[in-house]
């Protein structure tokens, strides 16, 4: 179950919460469901296209061989 960002739209609080299909989450300070939805830390590959310049090859901010991300796993 993917955890989800939101910002408040109606007083700017942020969190995160879990969204089970067919729930619509509100705001935990206000209760308004006057959300922004963020993009997950789980499902930002290939969702921002100008985000992410390749898809594959070596590292773009370090020319690291493992790829985009793999100098920063460690
Ligand atoms: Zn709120």
């Amino acid at each position: 179950m993917p955890i989800y960002e939101y910002a408040c739209n109606a007083c700017g609080h942020q969190f995160e919460t879990l969204v089970r299909s067919g729930s619509v989450p509100d705001c935990p300070s206000c209760h308004s469901t006057e959300l922004a939805k963020r993009l997950s830390v789980f499902a930002t590959a290939g969702s921002t296209a100008d985000a992410a310049p390749v898809a594959a090859g070596p590292c773009g901010s370090c020319g690291h061989p493992g790829g985009p991300g793999s100098c920063a796993m460690n």
